[in-house]
């Protein structure tokens, strides 16, 4: 359950559909990783992409991640939060120019580079701006994330990173750019993975083409092994925080690197997703002949995941539990099918105006928010105002 008795009480006078964050969690959840990637000497960067609201981005910049950026605006609202230049990094596949050109200006610590034709166009805008541009070149490793399709990208018929096949083509065309230094090999292969497996094969590819590159006689200091450590949808209390020892052991274990070698990760949902839920009232309640329907004044253009990759929330009354349940579809307002929450899904028996609690949202529900039907804005309530 999201709320406390007291907490219950109070959470009914605010306007829905709002975002409710738990910033103790999010505290919580931060210190474990930020202590267990201290422990092993590891770095973590926060992918922004995942969440960039003020509250909880202030919160990860104050214990000490870094900042993993996918667009320009990201990395200027990564430098607007105080995050400091030398650990903001810049990965995507379609940086244009104007993104670039920022990025340099302000000396970030490097560009995660996805192709041999984006290593050139970086190397001219650094050449125009007189300075030496950091760069990391992400391979795609061909590892299978073992996730939903649309969220998995590490293998060769993805559009991210270079192929294998080209690395010999990539590494010559950094050799004669003048004004682009290779830092460093990055990776990503996919999101929500719970397999550790998979990690483990990832690091294996890693040593693989780090020997590649350094048998070539090419210094590679830095090994970002990307993000994509997953979440429990299905049981967001009992496992509120990720198991973020396990993890990084993985790769602690299974990387080969030397004292100089530093290893980075990019972390996004595993930091967030749990510490948020999307908060909705019950509008009407239908029934047909077989079915039942909750129809929310939340949908997707509130939260987007389940109509975008059929994702699985869990859903839940606010109030009181029965032992009595009954299946409901729940439902958005929007005019689209896809605006489901959820089919066949066991909840007390539910009148207009009760309050509906959608969990594990924090990640990749906010950002994804559109005015779509000309929607309200977000809303969002903290636990503090509680
Ligand atoms: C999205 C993304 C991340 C973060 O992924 P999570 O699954 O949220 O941890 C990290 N790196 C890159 C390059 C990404 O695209």
């Amino acid at each position: 359950m999201l709320f406390n008795k007291l907490q219950e009480e109070k959470i009914k006078d605010f306007e829905t559909p709002f975002y409710y964050y738990d910033l103790d969690l999010l505290h919580e959840t931060l210190s474990r990783a930020k202590r267990a990637a201290d422990q092993r000497n590891f770095h973590v960067h926060y992918a922004l992409k995942a969440n960039f609201n003020d509250r909880l981005l202030s919160e990860i910049q104050r214990q000490g991640f870094g900042a993993d950026c996918v667009s320009g605006n990201e990395v200027q609202k990564a430098i607007d939060t105080g995050f400091p230049a030398s650990q903001i990094t810049f990965a995507g596949v379609g940086k244009s120019d104007k993104e670039i050109r920022m990025a340099l200006a302000h000396g970030i610590f490097t560009f995660n580079v996805e192709s041999i034709q984006e290593m050139e166009v970086i190397n001219e805008l650094a050449v125009e701006a007189g300075v030496i541009a950091h760069v990391s070149l992400r391979i795609n490793p061909n590892v299978d994330a073992h996730t939903h399709h649309y969220i998995t990208t590490g293998l060769d018929e993805n559009k991210f990173g270079v192929p294998t096949s080209e690395l010999e083509q990539a590494a010559a065309v950094i050799r004669k750019s003048a004004n682009v230094e290779l830092m460093g090999l990055h990776f990503h292969v996919g999101s929500q993975i719970t397999d550790m497996n998979v990690f483990k094969s990832l690091c294996v590819k890693v040593n693989e083409w780090k020997n590649w590159f350094e048998e070539r006689g090419t210094t590679i200091r830095i090994l970002n092994v990307g993000g994509g450590l997953g979440v429990d949808y299905q049981q967001p209390d009992a496992n509120p925080i990720p198991d973020f020892e396990a993890y990084f052991d993985v790769f602690d274990k299974f990387l080969e690197r030397t004292p100089q070698q530093e290893v980075h990760f990019e972390l996004g949902r595993a930091l967030i997703a749990q510490c948020g839920s999307l908060v909705s009232k019950v509008l009407y309640t239908k029934s047909g002949v077989k079915k039942h329907f909750l129809v929310l004044d939340a949908g997707m253009t509130e939260l987007m995941r389940p109509a975008l990759y059929q994702a699985y929330h869990q859903i839940e009354r606010v109030g009181e539990d029965q032992q009595s349940k009954l299946n409901y579809d729940v439902v958005g307002p929007i005019c689209e099918s896809s605006d489901c929450f959820g089919k066949e899904v066991p909840l007390p028996e539910s009148k207009r105006g009760d309050l509906i609690a959608i969990r594990t949202a924090g990640a990749y529900g906010e950002v994804m928010a559109s005015r779509y039907n000309l929607r309200d804005e977000i809303r969002y309530v903290y636990n503090s105002d509680l």
